[in-house]
Parts: structure tokens; C-alpha cells; sequence
């Protein structure tokens, strides 16, 4: 079982879901205005990733199977 120790507080973060997520989390509710100016990039960074991940999680809900239909599109040309 791995662990994370938040190194701005002596909190340590446990392994339940995805730690490194839960860690993400911790910091941009306790600590985001004093997050050194590289784990403020890291932080936008993942930021970033989670918000185009949900987007396409969303917009795969509305369009459906529009995969499918693109490729049985493209296999008849
Ligand atoms: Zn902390």
C-alpha cells in the first residue's frame, strides 16, 4: 500500500482510490497560493489533464457511438 506525505503540511495521504489524485486534490484546497513555483506548474499541468479528461468523458456520453459510426463511414470509401 503506498503512501504520500503532503510537503507543505504533515498530513499524509492514504492509498484509498488514486493517491496521487487525492494529493492533487489536498493541495489545491489547502495549499494552491504557496505551492513553489514548480509544483504550481505540476499543478496546472494535472489541472489540465482532469478537466480534457472529464470534457471527453462528457462529450463521449452525448455523441455515443459516434466512433463507431465514423469508422463504418470511412469503410465504405
Ligand atoms: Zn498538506
Amino acid at each position: 500500500m503506498s503512501k504520500m506525505k503532503c510537503n507543505y503540511c504533515k498530513k499524509i495521504l492514504s492509498d484509498d482510490a488514486d493517491v496521487s489524485f487525492n494529493y492533487f486534490q489536498h493541495l489545491e484546497i489547502n495549499h494552491y497560493t504557496v505551492l513553489s513555483a514548480e509544483d504550481k506548474i505540476m499543478h496546472d499541468i494535472r489541472k489540465k489533464m482532469i478537466k480534457s479528461k472529464k470534457d471527453y468523458d462528457q462529450n463521449k456520453k452525448i455523441s455515443g457511438n459516434s466512433d463507431l459510426i465514423f469508422n463504418a463511414k470511412n469503410s465504405e470509401i
